[in-house]
């Protein structure tokens, strides 16, 4: 073979690892943020009922407006917004970034540490990326932010609210204050929303320049692959070119609009969650040699002396979380830990208490 990958790729692709997808066989998966609750036999024969008008032979509704309607209802979308529909927030994200390909100047900003896409699709696009701090607190710091903002000109501002991998929501009058100052669009991104007590999405119209992006995962979809993002029908409009015309599959329509008509469940699911996030903090908090960090979300951020051994520890007795170490800096001797079921919460729990006990 004479022309070979190295030919092909630019050199930062080759030297890119792909995304690491740790195998979660026979353990107790709290690495990723899903829903542990599975739906109830009823349910599941509702929704296979539902799915017999699925006609897999036709392509799926590009439009989607029946879903959109369902999406927008159970978001509370703005009347004056549209919503653009993606597989996963991920591939909106693509799609917002694609948008400045070939653009000379076009810098994608970010606090950091935050969702690794970000940085990781402007790299991809071979775009500027310019990640800038948070505080020790994990608080955005406005000054850098601002400075930033004047220097760079971003095209793009990422703001995740609650932040992931932290769990915190940023302060509002400086995420203002940075919406007012960015030449560029800015995205708040609400992949946690149903976990969080606060949203931008009432005040979309209140600025020219701002996006909120939603994803069905955290709520307990995240096998369906949909993302949403809500904004200025001037914007939607163009960003709507790059979507691929059948990127939303029939399969995920019929089933999203379903599952959004079971509404009480998710709320009784996510509500559940929420109450076993304070649990689970408060036990945190009670470890020696253990931070805890607060959250809106539906995982805890917390610091561990020896995080690498930890971590290992808690997978040796069959519990897997997210090891943050490895990124450093801010993060140095983090772990995340997902709010499983109270029993999984307990068996974590336990799993740690004998790994710091070391
Ligand atoms: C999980 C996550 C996403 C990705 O969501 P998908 O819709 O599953 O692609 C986006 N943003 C943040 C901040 C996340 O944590």
């Amino acid at each position: 073979m004479t022309f070979k990958p190295q030919d092909f790729f630019r050199p930062e692709m080759l030297a890119e690892t792909a995304y690491p997808v740790p195998s979660a066989a026979g353990m107790i998966k709290l690495d990723a943020m899903e829903n542990p609750y599975d739906w109830p036999e009823t349910m599941i024969q509702a929704w296979l009922d539902h799915l017999r008008r699925a006609r897999p032979n036709r392509y799926p509704d590009p439009k989607a407006p029946t879903l959109k309607a369902a999406l927008r209802d159970y978001a509370g979308v703005p009347e004056e917004a549209d919503i653009l529909l993606g597989n996963g927030s991920d591939e909106i994200i693509q799609i917002l970034l694609l948008a400045l390909v070939g653009q000379p100047q076009a810098a994608v900003m970010a606090p950091e540490p935050t969702f690794v896409m970000y940085r990781q699709i402007a790299r991809w696009l071979n775009l500027d990326f310019i990640g800038v701090p948070l505080k020790s607190d994990f608080h955005l710091d406005r000054d850098a932010m601002l400075a930033a903002v004047d220097r760079h000109r971003p095209k793009v501002v990422f703001l995740a609210y609650p932040n992931n991998p932290t769990g915190n929501l940023f302060d509002e009058n400086t995420i203002s204050e940075i919406i007012r100052r960015t030449p560029g669009l800015v995205v708040l991104d609400e992949a946690y929303a149903p976990f969080a007590r606060s949203t931008w999405m009432d005040r979309i119209g209140e600025f020219s320049n701002l996006l909120v992006m939603r994803t069905l995962s955290k709520l307990g979809l995240a096998g369906l692959r949909l993302g949403f993002l809500a904004g200025n029908p001037e914007w939607l409009e163009q960003f709507e070119k790059l979507r691929l015309p059948y990127n939303i599959n029939v399969l995920t329509q019929l089933t999203a609009e379903f599952a959004l008509s079971q509404g009480e469940l998710f709320e009784q699911q996510t509500s559940r969650i929420r109450i076993d996030r304070e649990t689970l903090s408060t036990e945190l908090g009670k470890l020696p040699c253990v931070e805890s960090f607060p959250s809106a979300a539906n995982f805890i951020l917390f610091r561990a002396a020896e995080a690498d051994r930890v971590f290992t520890a808690l997978r040796q007795q069959g519990i897997l979380i997210k090891n943050l170490n490895p990124a450093g800096g801010l993060l140095r001797d983090c772990l995340r830990v997902t709010v499983g079921t109270p029993e999984e919460n307990r068996a974590f729990l336990a799993a740690l208490r004998a790994a710091v006990a070391h």
